[in-house]
């Protein structure tokens, strides 16, 4: 078995009319540079020559990958843990606002060490959690009392028993990216929501950034999503994308990152700048936010 895959097609519609675009460097873990190319069909992204399913585990093995490991060092973690309490209540406001649910079935895929899952424990949800990562899972059990399984249970699970499917930044690190979103249409119910949040590649400051936006993440972000993109890769599959969410945190967090990468230090002012821009950029048109949140329905 080949250690790499090499897309010939686009990933996300399968068209031919794909070039490359950019090279960007892995910061986080291996130092790697690989390059992201562009398909001029969907205007989606993808990184090339990714590691396959077998290899890329290697890539998630670094202490600043904070999802996984929820480590509180350094300012931009804390920060980010600052931050992440105030988004997990709004992401369970939206949940209940666009299920139209104070409770109900939920599913999260990516679980992460299970801050979100938790929460909508706690506000009365049945939630199921999956996550590939061991530390991970166990954190969740420490930490939450969360009993998370693997993504292999994803295809095990009963059609049509969920109000909501949540994936916050996750699809675009899945290998089996059509695997699961056919999975999703069939265990959603039919007036069900899938909730997709994504990096946004046309985003300003993903402009400003380029081959330093530090949403590129490659190569643990195999796709990386306009917005037109999304939406035709929904249809593919009988979804659309029904309304558009803004992350405005994400913006200042990318941005940080990002800087950094770029000019191997922390102009904290020039960051804040950039991210603000960003989100003024996006008010009234969450399409242009640096992380969109996709509200997806069943196209009936
Ligand atoms: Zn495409």
């Amino acid at each position: 078995m080949s250690n790499t895959i090499t897309y010939q097609q686009c990933p996300l519609c399968n068209s031919s009319n794909i070039t490359e675009v950019l090279q960007a460097k892995d910061y986080t873990v291996s130092n790697e540079i690989f390059s992201i190319w562009h398909c001029t069909d969907c205007t989606g992204r993808f990184t090339q020559n990714i590691p396959s399913p077998a290899t890329i585990g290697a890539y998630y093995q670094s202490t600043s990958y904070i999802s996984h490991s929820d480590t509180k060092k350094g300012f931009i973690n804390s920060l980010y843990h600052i931050v992440r309490n105030y988004t997990l209540q709004s992401k369970r406001k939206l949940v209940q606002k666009i299920s139209g649910l104070q409770k109900g079935a939920l599913l999260d895929v990516g679980a992460g060490t299970g801050a979100f899952a938790s929460k909508m424990q706690q506000a009365g949800w049945n939630v199921t959690g999956l996550e590939p990562d061991t530390i991970a899972r166990e954190n969740a059990l420490k930490n939450h009392q969360l009993k998370l399984q693997t993504l292999d249970a994803l295809f095990n699970l009963p059609a049509s028993s969920f109000n909501v499917i949540t994936m916050w930044h996750v699809l675009e690190h899945v290998h089996q990216l059509h695997d699961y979103i056919n999975t999703f249409y069939n265990i959603l119910k039919n007036d069900g929501v899938l909730i997709i949040a994504v990096p946004n590649y046309t985003s300003r400051d993903a402009a400003v950034y380029k081959e330093y936006w530090a949403a590129y993440d490659v190569p643990r972000h195999l796709y990386h999503f306009s917005p037109q993109s999304m939406q035709q890769l929904m249809q593919k599959h009988g979804f659309r994308v029904k309304e558009y969410s803004p992350m405005w945190f994400d913006s200042f967090y990318v941005s940080m990152l990002s800087e950094q990468y770029k000019t191997g230090g922390n102009n904290l002012i020039k960051a804040v700048w950039n991210g603000f821009v960003s989100n003024l950029k996006a008010i009234g048109n969450a399409r242009q936010c640096s992380s969109v949140i996709y509200i997806i329905t069943k196209n009936k």
